[in-house]
């Protein structure tokens, strides 16, 4: 059936209020060409295999078409962006296209890329193939990590030409356009919120709390305040699994604005982010933030916290009392500070706890740094240690992590041998075989991560029209506890040549 048309259709840049989301039409892709599709979540969505290859899901999903009886939005938000409040955002080249119901469970289809909307604000609703490769193939491998974020169903090429550089000499540096669907419960934000309370919207408000309540949290129950209080809660509750789970795997999301902060507590926005390899709390992937390094790996759980921050400011003038949400701002941060301790035991081998832990988990972030450690590789290589091992064979075991220098000696090796002495005692406190002990940390220390090294050469092959990295790296990451031996050279340090590379963000 034909929906009405709406006087508001239109994609014209503009300040959007009384509204959460305008109703737009994507651009229409020159010569759309599907690069890639995940079968796994086209499943989840209700898409046959089969369907994959066919001319609908190549011009549903690449913008050429609407699918029947849908009508594609773009979310309005305002945000805070590197601590800064930034009025109105919202969706300046994401499009929702729909929400579809499989199996019990609701799923947003979202395309990134497919041009401008009313918030595109300078920019030009587009995504080129690099970020694009990026965001797809990144998504898939932290949900086999056990990561909560969003799903990749497609990447495409739009047959578009997408400028987002001037070279030196003046030439424009043209990339290819990509469009990627993704795939959320929702792609609703803590900015979602602050835009409402920022406009003093408060019937808005207050219908759209409620919304998200009833569609997204129909567990929570009560009396009105006491449901805002438990949404306030539940995000908060799922913002720390996350981040939890990001320091577990060494993720930096590397643009941790309140626009980029799903209420579902799943990642979202692949721009700039990176994963560790030499562990440095310090580090992040984000040129732009390279002076105060606001969005560090290390900072990620404070950062959380303020941004948690701003979503009960948001909130607050339907609750207006404020301390019931300082009590869960506060808690935030002890959670996480004792699931942290117990994340980083595991990674370990270690479930009993002692009193000294802190102690041996601050240790080891210590010397990690000193000889610029793999943290994958170390984490991975950890679980050969036997009880029975000396400091000095553990040592062995785990030494092929190290950056630099690659052979230790002196005070560095004496900080080593002091570490792995205590290490080794704690495991012979512990009841777990060697074997079973391996098996476990085997499945919390993963073996294979998405390295920017590996996604640049996945991006290079595609850009000359080569997408078997792409298929490669996508099954790899599938299974990133697996051994898989015959991918064992994915296994490995970062190059020399990708040290001081960074993600890109546009
Ligand atoms: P980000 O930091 O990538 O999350 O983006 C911040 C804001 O900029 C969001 O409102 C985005 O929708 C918008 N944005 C980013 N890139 C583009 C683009 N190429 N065209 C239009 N809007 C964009
Ligand atoms: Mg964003
Ligand atoms: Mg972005």
């Amino acid at each position: 059936a034909e929906l009405p048309a709406d006087p508001n259709e239109t994609n014209e840049i503009r300040q959007v209020s009384n509204a959460v989301f305008s109703y737009v039409n994507p651009t229409k892709p020159s010569n759309p060409k599907l690069i890639h599709a995940s079968k796994e979540v086209a499943e989840l969505v209700g898409i046959s295999p089969e369907e994959i290859q066919s001319e609908s899901f190549l011009n549903a999903f690449s913008g050429k078409e609407i699918l029947p009886e849908t009508r594609p939005f773009a979310m309005c938000y305002a945000g805070h962006q590197f601590g800064n409040w930034a009025g109105q955002l919202g969706d300046g080249r994401a499009i929702n296209l729909t929400e579809v119901e499989n199996n019990n469970e609701f799923f947003t289809l979202q395309l990134k890329g497919a041009g401008k909307t009313p918030y595109s604000r300078t920019a030009d609703g587009l995504a080129v193939l690099r970020s694009s490769v990026r965001e797809y193939l990144c998504a898939e491998a932290m949900y086999h990590l056990g990561v909560p974020t969003t799903r990749s169903l497609s990447l495409m090429l739009s047959g578009d030409q997408v400028l987002r550089d001037i070279l030196y000499n003046g030439n424009p540096a043209y990339e290819k356009g990509a469009i990627v669907c993704r795939v959320a419960p929702s792609f609703i934000r803590f900015g979602s919120f602050e835009m409402l309370t920022a406009r003093n919207e408060l019937k808005n408000l207050k219908q759209f709390v409620e919304y998200n309540i009833k569609h997204y949290f129909p567990e929570i129950k009560g009396e009105p305040k006491e449901q805002y209080l438990q949404f306030f809660q539940t995000v908060a509750d799922k913002t720390r699994e996350m981040i939890l789970h990001w320091q577990r795997v060494g993720f930096v999301h590397g643009v941790m604005n309140t626009d980029n902060m799903s209420i579902h507590g799943i990642t979202i926005d692949y721009g700039p982010y990176g994963w560790l390899e030499n562990y440095d709390p310090d580090w992040t992937p984000n040129t732009t933030d390279s002076q105060n390094r606001r969005y560090r790996f290390g900072n990620q759980p404070q950062i959380a916290q303020w941004n948690l921050y701003q979503l009960a400011n948001a909130l607050y003038p339907l609750i207006n009392e404020a301390e019931p949400l300082e009590k869960i701002l506060e808690s935030f941060i002890n959670d996480y500070e004792s699931d942290y301790k117990t994340m980083f035991l595991s990674k370990l081998g270690l479930f009993t706890s002692t009193e000294s832990d802190s102690e041996l988990i601050t240790a080891l972030e210590t010397v990690l740094q000193l000889s610029e450690t793999d943290m994958t590789i170390f984490f991975r290589n950890l679980s050969q240690i036997l009880k029975s091992d000396s400091a000095e064979n553990a040592i062995e075991k785990i030494k092929d992590s190290f950056y630099k220098p690659k052979e230790i000696s002196g005070t560095i090796l004496e900080s080593w041998t002091k570490w792995f002495t205590v290490y080794i005692e704690r495991l012979n406190a512990e009841a777990l075989s060697d074997e079973v002990r391996s098996e476990k940390m085997n499945r919390i220390n993963p073996k294979y991560v998405l390295r920017n090294y590996m996604s640049q050469l996945a991006i290079d092959a595609a850009d000359k029209e080569d997408y078997s990295l792409i298929d490669e790296l996508y099954t790899l990451l599938q299974k990133p506890y697996d051994e898989q031996p015959e991918y064992q050279k994915w296994f490995a340090k970062r190059p020399d040549w990708a040290r001081s590379k960074v993600g890109c963000s546009m």
